[in-house]
């Protein structure tokens, strides 16, 4: 007996959005023999995707929302350079969706978000793994992220927040060489300590996310891009989705997959959370010596990773309308925030400047699993940590669309909570 409505498992489904959720959620449907047609606004790749910092990161993906983030929050009301930044614009929606943001800021709702992201967390490599076995050519670099500190006594709060997962139930596993010892070029004089997060990996996210969409191809599925998705409905026993130009294509179920985009479409399913578009900003920098592997920067929080022979460098967190045009002095922001901590980066060569948006919930967690609507599902909400969790969530969905019933680890991800 399915749980979703369904009277049988779907034949043909149209994911909506060429991401890394809705490529991985198409590849795996594909596993399962079922037919997949991916649409996506304009292509593969062309929301947050492509320019993210590239980690493959479950030591680093926690809920975004704690109590720390509070305090950016305050800050970035008056210091232009904070990583977080609310325009003196932002209308009452998104002040309502802060308040709730806020609401979640406490140390019971991380734990609560830590233990759902704990299951995901520990499958998301495997998850990596397979679409490499399944012929997913993209590399992902092991080595571990350097988090680098200006004062010795910062380490202790990226410490204690490795503890805080262990207690979680995830495993962690991270060491403080001493600074002499860390073979990592770019670090400046004025690092004092660095904490060393093992056993994780890097890609090229764009890429990564083209190889998947070839990866889905080669297995059948077909991708049609500048097909701009305007609402689902249910005609007879079937699906449509609608664009403004186009035929409506038919389906048995539907996987909204549109990031940071995702609330206009699934509102109507009764998809009540919300998800606001975080934006952040990336740029590629030449450096003097090779980049050994990805490091960041928590006071600053600005991620850098080896990207094409440079180092691409990603940061801030702008709460503006998704489609908005970017704005240079974040970017100058990110440069005058870490500039003093790196060295031999060649800051005015900068190239591939890039701003994308994170698609981020109010609780922090995810929203992956069936709407309302028998048929319609979502995959998305995955904020800071849509690369990281885009393959585990295209496996754990397609499982539930193809059996009916909902995986253990997506129940806390319920779109309709
Ligand atoms: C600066 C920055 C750094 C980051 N670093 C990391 C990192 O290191 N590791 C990590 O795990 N994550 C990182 N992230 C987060 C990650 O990039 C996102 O969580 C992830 O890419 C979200 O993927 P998605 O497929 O849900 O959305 P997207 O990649 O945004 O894809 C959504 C797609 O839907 C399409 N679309 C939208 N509306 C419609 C419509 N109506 N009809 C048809 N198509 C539509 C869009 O064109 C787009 O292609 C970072 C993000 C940013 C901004």
């Amino acid at each position: 007996m399915r749980e979703d409505g369904m009277d049988r498992a779907p034949e043909k489904v149209v994911v909506v959005g060429a991401g890394v959720v809705g490529l991985s959620t198409a590849w795996f449907l594909r596993e399962h023999g079922v037919e997949v047609s991916v649409v996506d606004r304009r292509a593969v790749a062309a929301g947050a995707s492509w320019g993210n910092a590239g980690y493959v990161s479950p030591g680093f993906t926690v809920p975004l929302p704690e109590p720390g983030v509070l305090r950016y929050g305050l800050r970035s009301l008056t210091d232009r350079d904070a990583p977080l930044y609310v325009p003196a614009s932002a209308d009452a929606g998104l002040w309502s969706f802060l308040a709730r943001f806020a609401r979640h800021c406490t140390a019971r709702a991380w734990r609560r978000s830590m233990e759902a992201f704990a299951p995901l967390n520990a499958a998301c490599l495997g998850a990596f793994d397979e679409l490499a076995r399944g012929g997913v050519r993209a590399r992902a670099v092991p080595a571990p992220i350097t988090a680098a500190f200006e004062r010795r006594e910062q380490v202790a709060e990226l410490r204690h927040e490795f503890e805080k997962i262990r207690q979680a139930g995830q495993d962690v596993e991270f060491s403080e060489p001493d600074i002499a010892e860390v073979d990592v070029p770019q670090l400046s004089s004025r690092i004092e300590a660095v904490l060393r997060l093992e056993g994780q990996r890097f890609v090229d996210p764009g890429e990564f996310t083209r190889a998947l969409a070839r990866g889905a191809e080669a297995r059948g599925a077909s991708i049609r891009t500048g097909f701009a998705v305007r609402d689902v409905f249910r005609s007879g026993s079937r699906l449509v989705v609608r664009s403004e130009q186009h035929d409506g294509i038919t389906a048995d179920a539907v996987v909204l997959a549109t990031g940071a985009w995702l609330s206009p479409l699934a509102r109507g399913f009764g998809v009540r959370r919300q998800v606001r578009a975080g934006r952040g900003y990336s740029f590629t920098v030449p450096t003097e010596h090779p980049v050994p592997g990805p490091v960041y920067l928590p006071a600053v929080r600005v991620a850098c990773t080896p990207y094409q022979g440079a180092m691409r460098v990603a940061g801030t967190m702008e709460f503006r309308d998704p489609d908005a045009p970017p704005e240079p002095a974040r970017i100058e922001a990110i440069v005058r925030s870490a500039r003093p901590l790196l060295r031999g980066v060649d800051w005015s060569a900068r190239q591939d400047e890039w701003v994308g948006p994170r698609p981020v919930t109010s609780d922090g967690l995810p929203l992956v699993g069936a709407t309302r609507m028998p048929g319609v599902f979502v995959a998305g909400g995955h904020g800071m940590w849509g690369l990281t969790l885009g393959p585990v969530t295209g496996q754990l969905l397609s499982e539930q669309i193809v059996c009916g019933k909902q995986p253990a680890a997506l129940r806390p991800l319920d779109p309709l909570r």
